[in-house]
């Protein structure tokens, strides 16, 4: 093409391209589904611009959100089509060839490890799956900042682009035309087409249309030889043709006429696009819930989530949505308005309304895991849940949503002072009492010991420093259970985190510690004063600020504890190792 220019593929996708080539990977129809999922995305992208700025759409086809698709048996080209945002000559460079995404060089290693290519999509390089099929493709696309483009390649290394001057105009858009390679003719087979879109488009809310054939009767005028030939015995026709029934009577006066079988093409949808958010959360099944979390997280595997939740809100703001666990979900509202920036729509009151809701909804579904994990003794009726039939499932479930969110409830309590109390509720910690297994603040404060006011913690690096502290010394003579706290930000945590319900926190390095108090406390104190003074003056002032006798330790002389409002130790050594 004479006004083609040629660009190199960045070094890493064309190594991607080679694999993807050469691969032996047998489930090469995946390429649709990222097909499929791109024009998606390209459709998406101009809605969303179309909701602040109706123009971008355009008029006619044009505004039509649809895909089309279809197939050139004779060319054998398989051709995708989306009145999506398209790309610009600029954004076809950067897009598909020459800017590496960051998870290019990944999924490289993954596949010569693996090679399943399955995940692809997820590593954001989808678009090179084309490759499994195809051994020449073309990009048109049309953006409304630029002029119709070109993009070509034969995944030789290099690709071409050029100003478009042989293509039916697109309007706005892009169209993927696949050259299929002889050994991927299947996917010129209408009917294998249409089962992979329908596999497909389960969760893409835009309309897919096949240029699909259609067997449609056709009335043509009988030949005289064959009208005269009794029907039963024909031999001319086939099975499929059927003549007319004609009134013997009227015989003579009408010209007599058959039917047969045209094929003609028009455009078949092919998805329903019913929206799993918008259908009674009761008619959706376990397996749609799990299909719909793989497609919204581009994995394809088959582990369920955790836990999910789907419901609508009604009242000033109305929306519904689905939550999974692991974080994922999708919102959908139409009380947002439409006629502001978006950034304008940040700060909109209805937005920080959602937003309540959703962090309410989303803390209710995160203890329904806990509730319903048998491993959990919190939960509300051990024997209800041992009898739900898929216990097996939810076994555990608890400990590993606290691997690996932990970290996100701890800085919650830290930031969302409204919610700090829900938050506290999910925390999961060792105590010198747990043997090495997690326990809650409800189970901890349902053991507390008869006249114990505060729950006690200590803080620290490792539980097993923790363990040795002097000051657990006595609490654990006197068996008093004490939180074990080794995280760092378990100490930012804390002072964050001053009461739980009724109970307030009791650091027990520092100052204000009150357990139980012996008969002799008073007595012993009279004794050592005129030490204690000896010892205060004896010390530098300006490190130490007071010298008391307590009844804290058990076995070691003395301990250096901290004022209530200062930093505790741990602290200190938190904010020391963070300046060098
Ligand atoms: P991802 O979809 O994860 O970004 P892909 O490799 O599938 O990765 O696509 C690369 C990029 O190419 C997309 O991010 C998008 O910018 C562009 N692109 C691909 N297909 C289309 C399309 N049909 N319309 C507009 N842009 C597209
Ligand atoms: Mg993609």
């Amino acid at each position: 093409r004479a006004n083609a220019k040629k660009f190199e593929f960045q070094a890493e996708v064309s190594r991607l391209m080679d694999i993807i080539i050469n691969s032996l990977y047998s489930n090469k129809d995946i390429f649709l589904r990222e097909l499929i999922s791109n024009a998606s995305d390209a459709l998406d992208k101009i809605r969303f611009l179309s909701l602040t700025d109706k123009e971008v759409l355009g008029e006619g086809d044009n505004a039509k959100l649809e895909m089309q698709i279809k197939l050139d048996k004779e060319k054998k080209i398989l051709s995708i089509r989306d009145r999506g945002i398209g790309m610009t000559k600029e954004d076809l460079i950067k897009n598909l060839g020459t800017i590496a995404k960051s998870g290019t060089s990944a999924f490289v290693e993954k596949m010569q490890t693996s090679g399943d290519l399955n995940l692809i999509g997820q590593f954001g390089v989808g678009f090179y799956s084309v490759y499994l099929v195809a051994d020449y493709v073309e990009v048109i696309s049309k953006h409304n900042d630029d002029k119709q483009h070109v993009w070509e390649s034969k995944a030789d290394g290099a690709f071409a682009i050029s100003e478009d001057e042989w293509n039916e105009p697109l309007g706005r858009g892009t169209e993927i035309r696949l050259h299929l390679r002889d050994e991927a003719q299947e996917y010129l087979d209408e009917y294998k087409l249409k089962e992979l879109v329908k596999k497909y488009s389960e969760f893409i809310n835009f309309p897919i249309h096949l240029w699909a054939s259609k067997e449609v009767d056709e009335e043509v005028p009988a030949d005289e030889d064959e009208s005269s030939v009794d029907e039963e015995t024909s031999e001319n026709k086939s099975s499929d043709e059927e003549e007319v029934d004609t009134d013997k009577d009227e015989d003579e006066k009408k010209p007599k006429t058959k039917t047969v079988k045209k094929t003609t093409y028009e455009w078949e949808l092919l998805n329903d696009m019913k929206a799993i958010w918008l259908r009674n959360p009761k008619e959706v099944t376990d397996e749609e819930y799990t299909k719909f979390y793989h497609s919204l997280a581009k994995d394809f595997g088959d582990e369920r989530p955790l836990t999910w939740s789907h419901f609508t809100a009604e009242g000033d703001v109305e929306f519904k949505a689905v939550l999974f666990v692991p974080p994922k979900g999708l919102v959908d509202s139409d009380t947002l308005p439409l006629n502001v920036s978006r950034e304008m729509l940040q700060q909109h009151s209805s937005l920080k309304t959602i937003k309540k809701k959703l962090i309410r909804k989303a803390l209710d579904m995160i203890r329904k895991i806990a509730d319903e994990d048998p491993d959990e003794s919190s939960a509300k009726d051990k024997k209800d849940i041992e009898e739900s039939s898929d216990i097996r499932d939810k076994k555990g479930q608890y400990v590993k949503f606290w691997n690996e969110f932990g970290r996100s409830i701890k800085l919650g309590i830290i930031e969302d002072a409204t919610n700090r109390n829900r938050l506290a509720k999910l925390l999961r910690f060792e105590t010198n009492k747990s043997n090495g297994k997690l326990t809650s603040l409800d189970q901890y404060i349902s053991r507390m010991k008869s006249g114990q006011k505060d729950v006690f913690y200590i803080t620290g690096t490792s539980k097993e420093q923790l363990e040795k502290s002097p000051f657990l010394e006595r609490l654990i003579k006197k068996n008093y259970e004490v939180i074990l706290f080794a995280d760092p930000v378990d100490e930012y945590m804390m002072q964050y985190l001053m009461d739980y319900e009724d109970k307030k926190f009791q650091n027990v390095s520092k100052e204000g510690l009150k357990i139980g108090k012996d008969s002799k406390d008073k007595e012993l104190k009279e004794s050592f004063k005129e030490l204690a003074k000896w010892w205060k003056g004896a010390l530098a002032s300006e490190n130490v600020d007071d010298v008391k006798i307590s009844n804290r330790l058990s076995g070691s002389p003395c301990v250096v504890v901290t004022s209530k409002y200062g930093w505790s130790a741990n602290m200190e050594r938190i904010m020391q190792s963070q300046t060098l």
